[in-house]
Parts: C-alpha cells; structure tokens; sequence
C-alpha cells in the first residue's frame, strides 16, 4: 500500500475513533489521481461513509477495520460536517460520493480511462439493469469515457470469481462498487489483490440516481444539508437507518466531551 506522506497523516479528522480525511472535493479529486498514478501492487479503495456507516462500523469490525486501512475515507453525509464543527476540526465541506463519482467520471474521460460498474438491480422483463442505463448516461453526459463492462449487484457468493474474471478481463482501469454499504467496501477490499483495476471506490445507491431509478434531493436541500429529510419524506421505511443521524451526533458530542 502506497505510504502516506506526513503533510496527508495530519490532514485528518478523527471523528468516533475514525480517521476521516480533511479533503475539499478538489482535494479529493487530487488524491484520487495520486492513487490512479501510484505504483501500488494492489487496488486502492476510497471509502465515503455517512454517520449511518460510521456508527455500524462501530460495532461491525470488518467495516470497521476497512474504513481504518482505506486510503482515502470522504466525508460523505452532513453529519460528519457537523461532527467536525463539535469537535473544533472544521471539515471545509461535505464530499459526496456520488459527486465525487462525477468528477472522477469527468477525469477518466479527459483520459480516455475505463470504469466498470459493479451493483444495483438487474435487467427485470423490459426494464434493463441499472448498471447498464447508468453506463448509457454516463457515457453521454461524459464524450471519451469507456465503460469497459457492467454486472448488476444480486450475485451469490459463488459467482464472485467469475465477476472478478469479468472485471479484469476488460481492462478497467477503475471500479464503481455500489452494492450498498458494507457489502460493497468488503467486496472491494477482500478482493483488492485479484482485482487489476488501480483503484475502486463505494457509492451505494449512486447508481439508481444516474440511471434515473432513483431521484436525488432538489438542490435546496443538497445545499443546505437536508438530503436526509428529503430521502426520508419519499421513503420512510428508511426510517431506522435515518435514526443513526441523531444517535451518531449523541456519541459524538458524549466522545468530545471525554
Ligand atoms: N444493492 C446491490 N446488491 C445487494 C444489495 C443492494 O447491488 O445485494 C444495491 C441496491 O440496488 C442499490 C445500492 O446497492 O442500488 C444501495 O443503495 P442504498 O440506497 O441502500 O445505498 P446507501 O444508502 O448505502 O448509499
């Protein structure tokens, strides 16, 4: 794994014993394109967890001990903005993974370098696979980009050697992983040394949003970090995984206080 400089181990934030790193979007575009160029033997993996994942990844070690090896962890969730206001480390801005997946499409294509997506649902009767209609927007939205290959995410377990074959056969140079979280960060990095692509990166629901399955939250509550209640109104079934926000912002205010 590629060693982190000294200037990058201060740029860090430990929100509930998790180290986040302190990137701007452009920074973290930067970073990507460090760890694209890097001459590491096996596959990067950029993290981006919200409060829900952190406060899972609490008492989940696996995903705990991924998200502490990651080499590059995004602050993505509103929560963690806040978490880094109590603690008197202000993060200059929320990075959203399926933002940051728009600049790194944008990179990939000045470059003519190749993704593949990896989850969401597949082809059902008419309708085609998620991960198909997200390639098709893709490579309108972004002229030069190759989507080297696609596979939806509802494989078992046994399947996953053919995939990995899948995935390196076509030469991606990078992997989209939307399994939803933990899934995908354990497909990632349990895999991280048979699979070719230099680096990967989870963005759970991302996917639906590109191909149009899913909408995202109008820009007045992207803004002013409301996306939650957004998600919330259309889908209240979330409402369990909605409860970790505040419960995630109690551990934090309880673990500064300490
Ligand atoms: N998903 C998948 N395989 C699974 C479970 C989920 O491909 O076994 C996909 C699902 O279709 C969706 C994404 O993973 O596209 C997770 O979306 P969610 O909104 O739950 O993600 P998050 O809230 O973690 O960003």
């Amino acid at each position: 794994m590629m060693k982190k400089s000294k200037k990058e181990a201060e740029n860090k934030i430990n929100i509930l014993g998790f180290s986040v790193d302190r990137v701007s979007m452009d920074e973290a575009v930067d970073a990507f394109g460090r760890l694209m160029k890097a001459e590491n033997e096996t596959m990067s993996l950029i993290v981006t967890p919200n409060s829900e994942i952190l406060v899972s990844a609490e008492k989940n070690k696996a995903l705990g001990d991924i998200i502490h090896s990651a080499n590059l962890v995004i602050p993505d969730g509103i929560g963690l903005v806040y978490a880094s206001k109590i603690l008197g480390n202000p993060l200059s801005e929320r990075v959203t993974g399926v933002d940051l997946l728009s600049r790194i499409l944008e990179y990939l294509a000045e470059r003519k370098q190749s993704i593949f997506l990896l989850g969401s649902k597949p082809a059902e009767g008419e309708a085609k696979a998620v991960c198909e209609l997200a390639a098709e927007k893709m490579m309108q939205r972004y002229p030069g980009l190759v989507v080297a290959g696609t596979h939806h995410g509802y494989f078992k377990e046994e399947d996953e050697p053919a995939i990995i074959e899948e995935i390196n056969r076509c030469g991606a140079d990078f992997l989209c992983v939307a399994l939803g979280s933990p899934k995908q960060e354990q497909f990632a990095w349990n895999n991280r040394a048979k699979l070719k692509p230099k680096v990967a990166i989870g963005v759970g629901g991302s996917l639906d949003v590109w191909a149009g399955t899913v909408k995202r939250a109008p820009e007045f509550y992207q803004k002013h970090g409301l996306e939650w209640l957004y998600r919330f109104a259309k889908q209240p079934s979330r409402y369990k995984r909605m409860a970790a926000l505040p419960l995630f912002m109690i551990k934090v205010l309880f673990a500064g206080k300490k």
